[in-house]
């Protein structure tokens, strides 16, 4: 067993013996591992405070061949996020992405751009205040996009008209927008407004859109249909779902 370097980002940590922790990682360079740290919760080891949950640090690892949990061999704190103390909707919102990192994606299937837009959500939650139901929306279209769930906005999912943001609706099931002409025959159907339709557009595109004044409503209506979508594609609502603003 050759030993791997890679960046991680702690998004489950269980204390499983007296003295070691299962870790499920994210890392940059393998996607999401699962690794025993032997001495994990032993007093001021060096495992000690870089495998705690949303902490990313740069670690060692033994792949195992089959099956089986990684051996990690060392862990050392690269970074921390430290709003996520001192703001719970902003911590709640880190809990949000680390469920869905953990659950939602295979082990051993990198996505960089998708550990490097996790690592820059988390620095950015709750600041400025108000804006972490925006912050994790882009989170979540880079997700659907890595995953490859893109919602598909530019034509109606079922006929692929051109549409152009008015009168429409957007089906989870098909995972885009629909037409008027096609809405009737699409039962899961929920309206969607011109002003989200286009904030959907600009926040999957853009990197910093988040971070523009959009209105209440459109918030509101950015939380419910993402929620919408990511709990009916994960097959069930996301235990932090709830604890989410907007
Ligand atoms: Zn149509």
């Amino acid at each position: 067993m050759a030993a791997e370097k890679a960046l991680a980002l702690v998004v489950r940590a269980t204390d499983w013996s007296e003295s070691s922790r299962i870790c499920t990682l994210w890392t940059r360079e393998f996607g999401k591992i699962r690794g025993l740290a032997k001495g994990g919760r032993r007093l001021k080891s060096r495992f000690e405070v870089a495998l705690d949950l949303l902490t990313t640090c740069s670690i060692v690892l033994l792949r195992k061949s089959s099956g089986g949990l990684d051996l990690l061999t060392e862990a050392q704190v690269v970074e921390r996020f430290p709003r996520l103390r001192t703001d719970l909707t902003a911590l709640y919102a880190g809990y949000y992405i680390a469920e869905l990192l953990a659950d939602w994606t295979e082990d051993y299937d990198p996505h960089p751009p998708l550990f490097d837009e996790a690592v820059a959500a988390l620095r950015e939650l709750g600041a400025p205040p108000g804006s972490t139901g925006l912050r994790l929306a882009r989170f979540e279209l880079v997700l659907l996009r890595e995953l490859g769930y893109q919602p598909v906005l530019e034509a109606c999912a079922v006929c692929g008209a051109e549409v152009d943001g008015s009168r429409l609706a957007f089906s989870v099931a098909l995972g885009g927008v629909v037409c008027v002409a096609c809405q009737p025959g699409q039962r899961d159907r929920r309206p969607l407004s011109a002003a989200t339709w286009q904030a959907l557009r600009v926040l999957g595109e853009s990197g910093d859109a988040w971070q523009r004044d959009w209105p209440p409503a459109v918030r509101g209506e950015l939380r419910q249909l993402l929620g919408q979508y990511v709990t009916y594609l994960m097959g069930r609502r996301p235990r932090l779902l709830p604890y989410l603003g907007s």
